[in-house]
């Protein structure tokens, strides 16, 4: 479908889930709001419906984020229940990789195509520090499981303070090199006062030529990551939500108090 400014949204990223099995400090910090209730996260059928719909309308591109989408209990099964859908031309998953070792193959089997991979350091102190406790060796062994069940381009997405020559991110740059992976650079985001920027070595965060909406775990069509604007498929219906999501979608993102990073998969 095409927006009010022109653009084509064709790209839907779904969180299955706001849980994840890690506690990276710009996302899931202390104290942080509650979690969603099982019966509030939507079930693979309605998950599908929405993908479905989409896909009636144009979309062509589906990526399962999270929290971290692994932790989903069956999450294969959905994969393959998406794989079915034609239409789809690209469907992919933003991981953490901490469980990819243990599914990267039945991913591949269900139909997944390809996944991206959240990397911040090279440094297994500094990656345990970073994640409140994450096994970075995890994360290497899920990248060649990856790699082994042909789940490609792998794409590695490291989250930097400032720039993309900080030590950490140079070590991931080269980590990426040496073994035929894409490196993309995502800056600090803050949702409050919708400090953004579009990402390294991607398309994320350029406005004028963004060409997606997301779709929260518990139903919500979010037209923008940085917009408090959300639209229910369980209160409006899936067409009437995605088509309301698209046509007020904001020409750019601004401050947001509405939404927070592992209920929307970034
Ligand atoms: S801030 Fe909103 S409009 Fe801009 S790129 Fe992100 S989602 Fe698209």
């Amino acid at each position: 479908m095409i927006d009010r400014f022109g653009r084509t949204i064709d790209y839907l990223r779904m969180s299955v889930t706001d849980r994840c099995n890690l506690r990276c400090q710009y996302c899931m910090p202390e104290g942080l709001a509650r979690l969603l209730r099982h019966e509030e996260i939507l079930s693979f059928e309605e998950i599908v419906e929405v993908a479905r719909t989409a896909v009636g309308m144009g979309f062509t591109k589906v990526r399962l984020t999270g929290g971290e989408p692994l932790v989903r209990r069956d999450i294969e099964q959905l994969v393959a229940m998406l794989a079915k859908i034609e239409g789809i031309e690209d469907l992919a998953m933003s991981t953490n990789g901490i469980l990819l070792d243990d599914y990267a193959a039945v991913l591949a089997a269900a139909g997944l195509h390809r996944v991206n991979i959240s990397l911040d350091s090279m440094d297994p102190e500094h990656y345990a520090q970073m994640t409140g406790g994450g096994d970075l060796q995890r994360v290497l062994a899920g990248i060649e499981a990856a790699r082994e069940a042909r789940l490609v381009p792998i794409k590695l997405n490291c989250v930097v303070t400032e720039s993309s020559t900080e030590p950490d991110a140079l070590a991931v740059a080269r980590f990426a090199r040496d073994n035929g992976l894409e490196a993309r650079f995502i800056h600090m985001m803050d949702l409050a006062t919708g400090k953004f920027f579009v990402v390294e070595g991607g398309v994320g965060g350029d406005c004028p030529r963004c060409n997606r909406v997301r779709l929260s775990s518990d139903g919500m069509v979010r037209p923008c990551l940085f917009s408090n604007l959300a639209f229910s498929v369980r209160e409006l219906g899936v067409s009437q939500a995605l088509e309301q999501a698209i046509w007020e979608k904001p020409a750019a993102g601004g401050p947001c108090t509405h939404n927070w990073m592992h209920g929307i998969g970034g």
